[in-house]
């Protein structure tokens, strides 16, 4: 009878053990390719900086590369190999090349369809316009840690090429942007006794980070932020982390010059000349850490400085019982009305100058035209802002202007890259076709 029993189970196992393992992996695969043609069918399907490349003859499916990601689901595994399944999402981290057992994994830049376009920087972070130096996302690499480090290693170059020959009247160094990178630039201009002046578009500095989720959990690696020294976590929330630069910024007096967006730059003499929104600098030298995302187009209407105007949601809670008004036809524009229209007691309307979404994903149709029929998000295609005033926006909808209450004006039209900007410059970029 014992022996039966014993007989019985073992056979159980045999039969469920993979078949529960067969249920979980498939499962998971049915996944990863439903997410890859969501990608495929919205066109996001190129990474925008370093990603892994995956030689499909060397990996032997451990799911090691799936699991180590810290940004979630953007490897899976689809027929028996690890691919990209949400390319544009990958912001380069990098662990799951170190993770892989068999060094299946490359880092690259570009993919064989679509090559990126990386400036050509010297060692020195110099590039080919004397003078003119980058560092941080915008040279190609992402990640917080990087940017810190190129932002403090390109002013330590800065400041032995100026050699002694500081001041007179104009700043030693112009820092373009401040994001981790321009952050630990003014730092380190600061420690090395330059003069600088640091100019930022947006009105509070952090760049990317800034822009991250509420509570965001930042994946970093121990790093050396000058005037504070070094910092251990692997792990900071994004609120931990903009709250660290504020005191290390405020501790050390750094000025960083917000609401300058820098429009051009141009040799005169032996200076530049820094064009921006808030006025025109000289300066010695340039550093460039303006990242590779750019700026969020705007819409150029009456009342779009005003403080209740902005371009991108963080915290849709702050804007319960409020009259909202998003614009835009794109995946960000849709999640934001959905978010928005979540919200108790929100009013909101979603204006798109078309007729119809194009690119968005299916999911997110799915869910406006939802939200649309039950009311909590009012969808006007053919429509065009005309201006934004304290306590409502005017609407040209077919023609007809129409005044709707508001409290908040969110604008996703998508933004202008760097790189028009840089070529203006003179700066040289290589293109790069899926390789480091
Ligand atoms: C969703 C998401 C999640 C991420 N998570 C992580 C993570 O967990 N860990 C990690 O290490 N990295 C993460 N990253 C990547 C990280 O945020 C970037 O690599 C990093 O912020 C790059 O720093 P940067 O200073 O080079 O550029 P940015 O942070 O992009 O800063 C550039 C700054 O320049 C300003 N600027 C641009 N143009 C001009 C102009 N013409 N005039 C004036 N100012 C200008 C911008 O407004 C901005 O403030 C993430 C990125 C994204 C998108």
């Amino acid at each position: 009878m014992f022996e039966t029993v014993t007989y019985f189970i073992a056979a159980l196992c045999i039969i469920f053990i993979p078949y529960i393992y067969w249920k979980k992996h498939s499962g998971k695969e049915k996944k990863a390719v439903q997410l890859y043609s969501e990608n495929l069918k919205t066109g996001y399907t190129e990474p925008v900086t370093l990603h892994p490349k995956i030689d499909p003859n060397q990996c032997i499916m451990t799911g090691a590369c799936v699991k180590a990601c810290p940004e979630g689901e953007i490897l899976g595994i689809v027929k028996g190999k690890a691919q990209i399944i949400q390319p544009s999402r990958c912001i380069g981290h990098g662990a799951c090349q170190s993770a892989c057992p068999t060094d299946a994994i490359s880092l690259v830049f570009g993919t064989k369809k679509r090559g990126i376009d990386i400036p050509m920087v010297k060692e020195t972070f110099e590039t080919n316009v004397p003078g003119i130096y980058i560092a941080g996302e915008l040279g190609g690499m992402g990640l917080i840690r990087n940017a810190i480090t190129q932002g403090k290693e390109a002013v330590e170059y800065i400041a032995k090429s100026l050699n002694g020959t500081r001041g007179n009247g104009t700043v030693d160094l112009a820092i373009i942007g401040a994001g981790p990178a321009g952050i630990a630039a003014s730092l380190q201009a600061k420690k090395d006794g330059l003069s600088y002046i640091t100019l930022e578009q947006e009105k509070d500095f952090g760049g990317t980070v800034a822009a991250f989720p509420r509570q965001k959990l930042v994946m970093t690696q121990p790093m050396d932020i000058p005037l504070y020294g070094k910092f251990k976590n692997r792990e900071i929330q994004k609120e931990e982390l903009i709250e660290l630069w504020k005191q290390v910024t405020s501790q050390n007096d750094i000025q960083l010059t917000l609401q300058s967006k820098v429009e051009s730059i141009k040799k005169e003499d032996e200076l530049f000349s820094i064009t921006s929104t808030s006025g025109v600098y000289k300066a010695k030298k340039v550093l460039l850490t303006i990242g590779r995302r750019g700026t969020p187009r705007k819409l150029g209407v009456q009342g779009e400085k005003t403080n209740k105007v902005t371009y991108n949601l963080l915290d849709p809670e702050q804007y319960k019982n409020k009259h909202l008004l998003v614009v835009g036809g794109g995946d960000s524009a849709v999640e934001a009305a959905l978010r928005l229209g979540e919200q108790e007691g929100t009013t909101v309307t979603l204006s798109y100058r078309k007729d119809t979404f194009s690119r968005i994903k299916d999911k997110n149709r799915e869910k406006i035209e939802t939200a649309h029929q039950a009311r909590w998000v009012n969808i006007i295609f053919n429509s065009q802002i005309e201006s934004i005033h304290s306590d409502h926006i005017i609407l040209n909808h077919d023609s007809k202007s129409e005044q709707i209450k508001n409290n908040y004006v969110f604008i996703f039209i998508g933004g202008e890259l760097p790189n028009k900007f840089l070529s203006q410059i003179g700066i040289e970029m290589e293109t790069k076709f899926g390789v480091r």
